[in-house]
C-alpha cells in the first residue's frame, strides 16, 4: 500500500509534481528498522518510506513519470530549501537494488513523450541520466578499481569535520541543508551532492576517502560502485580519469541555483525558497565579515593549485581575474579561506568502514 504525502509548497502549475511517494513499512521493513535502532550510531531510520519491494518500486516509477517527470529537465539544477525533493525520481535506491531495471525507466519516459505528456528536454535529460550517466559510471568503476578507492590526485589530506555527523554545527545554510537532508532520510538530489557537499570538500582540502566513507554511511543509494567514482572522482577530483576538471564553484553558483536562474524562472522557482536566501553569510562579498567562506575557498583553490590549473584551457581564463584584483586582495581572500579552514573541528567521531564488508 502507498501513502500521499505532500511536500510543502513543491507544486508546480496545477500539476501536483514534486509530491513523492512515501510507503509505510510493512512487518518485515517494521522488524528491520528497529534492528537498526537498536545497533544504528548514526542517522535516523525513521520516518522511513523507502520502496522495498518490487510492486512499491514500480508505484514510485508511476508517481515521478505522472507526476514530477515533467518538469525533471527544467529543475534538475536547482537547489531549494523547503523542496527537498524537487522533481527528482528518487529511484536510485530501487534501481541499484535490482527492484528496477535503467531500460524500464528509459522506456517508461520515452513513452510519456510519445504519448505528448512530457517535453522533449525533460524525458531526454532523465534518459540521460540512466542509460548515459549510470551505466558509465559503472564502467569507471571496474576500469579504475582497485587504484580508485586511494586515489587522491589533490593531495587532500584534511579530516572529516565533525559538522557532517552534526548538521546544525555549520552555519552555512546550503551545506546545513543538504548534510541534515542526509541524516534525515538519506538523501540528496544530485546537484548538492556535488555542488555543495562535495565542492566544499574539494575547496576545503578534505581527505577523499574520508569523504568518501561518510557518503557511504549517509546515503540511501550508496554502493560502492556507483558511490566512489561519483565521490572520489567527479566530486573531488582525486583522479582525472574521466572528468577534465575538478566541479568547484564560488557562492555565486549556488546563488544562480538556489534562486532565479535562467533554468529556474518560473511559477515554482517563484514560490520557493533557496538556501542563500536567509543564510547568514553574504554570497556576493569575496573576503570580510559575513562573506561566503565558499567565495574565499574557491579563490584560493584556484591560487594554490595555479600551476597544473593554468595549463587547462577549461579554466585558464579564471587566472586573469585573479591576476586583474592584484596581490593584496588575493592575499586577503587566501587569510579568508585559511581562516575558514582553522574554525574545522574533526575527530569527535570515528567510524570504522570496512571497505570489503560488500
Ligand atoms: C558526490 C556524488 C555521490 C553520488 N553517490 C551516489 C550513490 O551512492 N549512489 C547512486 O546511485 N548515485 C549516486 N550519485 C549519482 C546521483 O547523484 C544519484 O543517483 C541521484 O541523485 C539519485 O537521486 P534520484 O534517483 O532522485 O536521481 P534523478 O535526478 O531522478 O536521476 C535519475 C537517475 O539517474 C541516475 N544517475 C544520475 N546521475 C548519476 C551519476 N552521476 N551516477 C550514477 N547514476 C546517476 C540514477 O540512477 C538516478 O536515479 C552521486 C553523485 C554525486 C555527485
Amino acid at each position: 500500500m502507498v501513502v500521499r504525502r505532500r511536500e510543502p509548497g513543491a507544486r508546480a502549475r496545477g500539476r501536483g509534481a514534486g509530491d513523492p511517494w512515501f510507503t509505510p513499512p510493512d512487518a518485515i521493513t517494521e522488524k528491520v528498522l528497529r534492528w537498526v535502532e537498536r545497533v544504528g550510531r548514526w542517522g535516523t531510520a525513521r520516518p522511513f518510506g523507502w520502496p522495498v519491494t518490487r510492486a512499491q518500486a514500480r508505484s514510485w516509477l508511476d508517481d515521478f513519470v505522472g507526476s514530477r517527470l515533467y518538469d525533471f529537465g527544467r529543475y534538475e539544477d536547482a537547489i531549494r530549501s523547503d523542496a527537498r525533493f524537487l522533481f527528482h525520481s528518487l529511484l536510485s535506491a530501487p534501481l541499484n537494488l535490482g527492484l528496477l531495471r535503467p531500460l524500464e525507466l528509459a522506456r517508461a519516459a520515452e513513452d510519456a513523450y510519445r504519448a505528448g505528456r512530457v517535453p522533449l528536454a525533460s524525458a531526454e535529460g532523465f534518459i540521460r541520466q540512466v542509460i548515459g550517466w549510470r551505466e558509465f559510471i559503472r564502467g569507471v568503476y571496474w576500469q579504475l578499481m582497485p587504484g580508485l578507492r586511494e586515489a587522491n590526485r589533490l593531495d587532500a589530506r584534511r579530516p572529516l569535520p565533525d559538522f557532517f555527523w552534526e548538521p546544525e554545527k555549520t552555519p552555512m545554510r546550503c551545506l546545513r541543508e543538504a548534510l541534515t537532508s542526509v541524516r534525515d532520510t538519506g538523501y540528496t538530489h544530485h546537484i548538492e551532492r556535488l555542488m555543495v557537499i562535495c565542492n566544499y570538500a574539494t575547496l576545503a582540502g578534505l581527505d577523499p576517502r574520508a569523504v568518501s566513507h561518510w557518503f557511504w554511511a549517509g546515503f540511501v543509494d550508496a554502493y560502492e560502485w556507483v558511490e566512489l567514482p561519483n565521490v572520489v572522482g567527479m566530486g573531488m577530483f582525486g583522479t582525472d580519469a574521466f572528468t577534465t576538471k575538478p566541479y568547484v564553484a564560488s557562492a555565486a553558483y549556488i546563488k544562480r541555483q538556489s534562486g532565479l536562474s535562467a533554468k529556474g524562472r518560473g511559477p515554482a522557482a517563484a514560490k520557493h525558497e533557496g538556501p542563500c536566501a536567509r543564510c547568514r553569510f553574504d554570497p556576493d562579498r569575496r573576503s570580510g565579515d559575513g562573506a561566503c567562506p565558499f567565495n574565499a575557498m574557491y579563490w584560493d583553490f584556484l591560487a594554490r593549485n595555479r600551476g597544473w590549473m593554468s595549463e587547462n584551457p577549461r579554466v585558464r581564463a579564471l587566472f586573469g581575474t585573479l591576476d586583474r584584483w592584484g596581490d593584496a586582495e588575493v592575499a586577503a581572500i587566501r587569510r579568508a579561506a585559511e581562516a575558514h579552514r582553522d574554525t574545522l573541528v574533526s575527530g569527535g567521531y570515528a567510524f570504522a568502514i570496512d571497505e570489503d564488508a560488500g
